[in-house]
């Protein structure tokens, strides 16, 4: 689907600086440079999740931008005292860990701060029409096949301003995605070259046992970290699986097996 750009006086792209926000990049630089679109109005929107990230992926969501010309802005989840809460801390304070029912990492982490950074950069627009722009891609999972490419964002959209949910990338395959990063020489996180079929959280919910092996090879303080709090408030990081258990098996040498993409 090619929208006329034109209709929209800013448009801002989410990014976890993986692989398939970073092709959503691509396709937005590739319409925006068809249909002469001023490449000042598209911000590139990362929801900065610190120590719990793989290492360097805030510097690479930077990178990415300026290989396309745009700018770059970050929030981060605050509690009510403004103080940046980690997702470890908010883990033990709460004494659970997200799950698919809970997922209060995405709403709390992602989607929050996301929606703090529309409205940071409308409020001086006035009556305005935002294009915000997903990685999301169908393939990943049937929640995500059932998304719309293009559809009304109702919570977000105010009086003054009508934000428009865009997927570019919505229907490519996974091949699609690595030959035109490959093929273009894009900046990916090397993470994909150590295994990991995903980016974002080192240790996510979703992961499957190979892949928090994978990141626990790769992260082993922060491993350390989170088998704490798992110890501290008597809850296994998911209900089939303790990250003890994938420190044991790192321990006992533990080959991880390929990881297919997971389930979002
Ligand atoms: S990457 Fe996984 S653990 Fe992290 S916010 Fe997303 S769903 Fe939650």
């Amino acid at each position: 689907m090619n929208l006329n750009l034109h209709n929209y006086d800013l448009i801002i792209i989410n990014s976890s600086a993986g692989k398939d926000s970073l092709v959503a990049k691509y396709e937005v630089h590739r319409v925006a440079t068809e249909q002469n679109y001023d490449i000042d109005k598209i911000i590139v929107s990362h929801q900065d999740l610190g120590a719990m990230e793989w290492k360097g992926t805030k510097e690479l969501v930077a990178t990415q931008s300026s290989y396309f010309g745009f700018n770059t802005v970050y929030s981060k989840r605050r509690n009510k005292a403004g103080y940046e809460e980690t997702l470890l801390e908010y883990a033990e304070r709460r004494g659970k860990w997200a799950s698919n029912n809970q997922r209060w990492c995405t709403s709390d982490y992602k989607r929050a701060p996301g929606a703090r950074i529309v409205t940071a950069l409308t409020k001086d627009l006035g009556e305005c029409k935002v294009l915000y722009v997903f990685g999301f891609r169908a393939e990943e999972s049937p929640s995500r096949a059932k998304k719309l490419e293009f559809k009304l964002n109702s919570m977000l959209t105010t009086k003054k301003r009508t934000v428009y949910d865009w997927l570019p990338v919505h229907n490519w395959s996974t091949e699609k995605v690595w030959h035109i990063i490959k093929s273009n020489n894009l900046p990916y996180h090397f993470a994909y070259d150590l295994g990991m079929p995903r980016l974002s959280c080192c240790f996510c919910i979703f992961s499957p046992f190979n892949a928090l092996v994978i990141a626990g090879i790769h992260n082993p303080e922060l491993l350390d970290q989170y088998i704490e709090v798992e110890e501290k408030i008597n809850h296994t990081f998911k209900a089939d699986c303790s990250l003890a258990s994938v420190k044991e098996a790192i321990q006992k040498g533990y080959k991880p097996k390929v990881v297919e993409n997971w389930r979002m």
